[in-house]
């Protein structure tokens, strides 16, 4: 029953967007604030230049004939576009599909590494080992089991194409053009042979900065089964160290990724 009870709340906050806990429910939950990472999905939401862009179409939008009102769309996207997850399969060949992925590996307790002052200087600025043992000498190790995430403060370039991608060209023609920060192959390569993370997540395109050419750290990282979170909304808002994140992505049967809901759970006891 408890169970139960648990699972409507988190239902009913998931359905709210992120909203503080009501006094009835500190009872059961410990007190806090539910911050969503995800952005919405709409016709100008940010995919890759040579991806099909969300298209919402309507099927239905006012009173029927028998007098009540309906409404219902269809839509259709890219895998890798707005807010959106890179199941291991998108550049590990044989690895696990976005419907493969175990619930597990998708919450747990998360980390935030802020390098947005680096990346505001550099727009190519690749976060690296050495961030994180800045990381590490301020606030411990980083726990096994945990989410990492990277803040380079790029989600405030949000609405502007040309600020967020460094282009608004499509096509390979954008591809070639792409310019914002991304994790280093030496990071992602010393995250997975140092420390056992869950996933990892950023606010950009890419978890490889935008003039990679040959995608190292999603090979590394999808490598060893490790999935990335992209293009993620609100990380300015989570303190150091995060009580819990849920990424929950469409579960699109052999996908090699989709759209993806993700919050996180700050716990105010801590911060
Ligand atoms: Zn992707």
């Amino acid at each position: 029953m408890k169970t139960l009870t648990i699972i409507v709340i988190i239902y009913g906050v998931l359905v709210s967007g992120c909203s503080r806990l009501a006094p009835t429910e500190r009872n059961l939950f410990p007190a806090g604030e539910w911050v969503d990472l995800s952005h919405d999905f709409a016709a100008d939401t940010i995919y890759w230049p040579t991806a099909e862009p969300f298209k919402l179409e309507t099927v239905a939008a006012g009173k029927t004939d028998a007098g009540y009102y309906y409404s219902a769309y269809q839509f259709s996207a890219a895998e890798h576009g707005g807010t959106h997850i890179d199941a291991p399969v998108h550049f590990a060949e044989g690895r696990e599909s976005v419907d493969q992925i175990p619930l597990d590996r998708l919450i747990s307790a998360a980390i935030k590494v802020d390098v947005s002052e680096k990346a505001k200087a550099d727009r190519d600025y690749q976060v690296s080992a050495a961030d994180f043992e800045a990381w590490e000498t301020q606030n411990g190790r980083i726990p096994d089991g945990a989410i990492v995430l990277l803040q380079t403060g790029w989600s405030e370039h949000w609405n502007d194409r040309m600020k967020y991608l460094g282009t608004d060209k499509r096509g390979a023609e954008g591809v070639a053009e792409l310019h914002f920060p991304g994790l280093a192959p030496e990071a992602a390569r010393w995250l997975s042979e140092n420390r056992k993370i869950k996933a990892i997540g950023l606010d950009t395109a890419s978890i490889d900065y935008g003039q990679s050419k040959l995608f190292e750290s999603h090979r590394i990282l999808m490598g060893q089964d490790i999935p990335a979170f992209e293009n993620v909304a609100n990380l300015d808002r989570l303190p150091a160290k995060v009580a819990m994140v849920i990424a929950m992505p469409m579960k699109i049967r052999g996908g090699s990724g989709g759209p993806l809901r993700i919050i996180a759970f700050v716990d105010r006891a801590k911060n």
